[in-house]
């Protein structure tokens, strides 16, 4: 009896240092790629991820869905053993830069998404399918993670990718646009 009350609080104390440490690894992390994606982006044409899209600069990635709006491919640092980003064909910086005119463009984004799961036999149900939200976004080109199994991921990228002020899960983000202004 007396372990059953000791353990939720060392349990707790230790979710608590562990979430913090997380936040400055994040925080880190963030801090890198705004000062580094700087010179790269300044201009908006040297986006490395409208040079996939477009199949412009070798070597890209393999694309592994393309349609006239979107590409998926695979993510260069894998989160776990399906990693998977949908980027659209336009330049969007992120999330920020949309409005309710494009919750078609990422409601397809997302069924694409969904459906190029299913093929690798993943259910999208058990997946982790969303954005980042800027400042915490590692390319300045939207692109949404499909991320699966969740019990693959580190302790830093089940941080990275919790839902929370610095990721937003897909259905968010599609709720999130139905109420922006045009
Ligand atoms: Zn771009
Ligand atoms: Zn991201």
């Amino acid at each position: 009896m007396p372990n059953q009350s000791k353990s939720p609080m060392k349990r707790k104390a230790k979710m608590y240092i562990a979430g913090l440490a997380g936040l400055g690894l994040i925080v880190l992390v963030s801090i890198y790629n705004c000062t580094s994606s700087e010179s790269r982006q300044a201009n908006g044409q040297k986006c490395f991820f409208c040079d996939f899209a477009h199949r412009r600069q070798g070597p890209p990635p393999v694309l592994e869905v393309e349609t006239a709006e979107y590409v998926i491919f695979k993510d260069k640092y894998p989160a776990a053993k399906h990693h998977y980003l949908a980027i659209p064909k336009e330049h969007f910086d992120s999330l920020k830069a949309l409005n309710k005119s494009h919750v078609g463009l990422v409601r397809r984004m997302e069924q694409g998404m969904m459906e190029f799961l299913r093929s690798k036999d993943v259910d999208p149900k058990e997946a982790i399918v969303g954005f980042h939200l800027p400042p915490f976004i590692s390319v300045r080109h939207l692109h949404l993670h499909g991320i699966y199994p969740p019990a693959d991921m580190s302790f830093g990228n089940r941080i990275s990718f919790m839902p929370s002020f610095w990721f937003k899960k897909s259905n968010d983000a599609i709720l999130d646009l139905e109420g922006r202004d045009l």
